[in-house]
């Protein structure tokens, strides 16, 4: 099944709304990344969060999501676009932890303490920035928060992932909404009753739910807009890497040369591994002398 996105409206437009399916992607990274459950969680709901806020966005704009924790995990990173692109990784993809008291894979203590930094390039000449503490390290929550704080949004924020022991994703998805200012009171009071009285996400995705029955059990009178297909896609290729070689100068180059015979460098988004041989070095090194010259 592909993965998508539903972008959907209630109340005149004073709701807004989004509901994901991203268990492809999620099941990727995790393969990718080689992840234990816990960190497969804590990346998957933070992509599909991140994947969600890229829904928002229009043409070329995109964003990053970092979640810094005092945890076991270290960061989380997750890139999204308007066009539905997704990749992430984690800093410490293998942490393995006790359940917590409800039985469930414990993301909050893997996560620990910290930040949520949110980077928006909306083509302008500074990229927009906005940070909020995390206030529970369950992710939905926190990014919850960051909307109402950092752009004044009071928004209700699911995410979950599903993972059928020992590892694969069975599950992975999520939904948005967002309350915008004019929305009368009782409406307020209906979408929150109606939000926290929904089961767990992937409980509704296991039970056979779209994304788009997912809004429409929540949200009263939504309209559906469209969808988003959503899959995973890096930005780094072989030319990227190279201008990175280069960058190091040559100095740095000829040591590799000398002390490796070549050059191997991994991509932290999707951890491709980029083998530079002993000529393509030389030619780089010549590469790093002519824009050392320039300079
Ligand atoms: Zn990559």
């Amino acid at each position: 099944m592909q993965d998508y996105i539903v972008r959907a409206t209630a109340v005149s437009g004073k709701v807004r709304a989004y509901a994901a399916r991203t268990t492809a992607l999620v099941e990727e990274l995790r393969r990718r990344h080689g992840t234990w459950p816990v960190a497969t969680a804590a990346l998957g709901r933070t992509v599909t969060a991140a994947a969600m806020m890229g829904a928002m966005l229009k043409g070329t704009e995109r964003l990053t999501v970092q979640i810094r924790g005092s945890g076991p995990l270290g960061e989380i990173v997750a890139d999204a676009d308007a066009a539905g692109y997704v990749r992430g990784y984690v800093r410490e993809p293998r942490v393995d932890l006790p359940l917590n008291a409800a039985g469930k894979l414990d993301v909050a203590s893997a996560v620990g303490e910290g930040f949520l930094h949110v980077i928006k390039d909306l083509g302008l000449r500074e990229p927009y920035r906005g940070s909020v503490p995390l206030i529970s390290g369950e992710i939905g929550e926190d990014f919850a928060y960051y909307f109402a704080v950092s752009e004044q949004i009071p928004s209700g924020v699911g995410v979950g992932v599903l993972v059928e022991p020992p590892d694969r994703v069975k599950q992975a998805g999520g939904f948005i909404v967002q309350l915008f200012p004019g929305l009368p009171e009782e409406e307020v009071a209906r979408l929150e009753e109606a939000i926290a009285r929904l089961p767990a996400v992937t409980t509704l995705l296991d039970r056979g739910l779209t994304p788009e029955e997912l809004l429409q059990s929540m949200v009263p009178d939504v309209q559906l807009l469209d969808r988003v297909p959503v899959s995973f896609r890096c930005r780094c290729s072989r030319e990227r890497m190279e201008r990175v070689l280069v960058a190091l100068g040559r100095d740095e180059l000829e040591s590799l040369y000398r002390e490796q015979g070549g050059a191997e460098i991994h991509c932290h988004f999707c951890a491709e591994i980029y083998r530079f041989s002993r000529e393509e070095l030389q030619r780089l090194i010549e590469r790093a002398a002519e824009a050392g010259e320039k300079r």
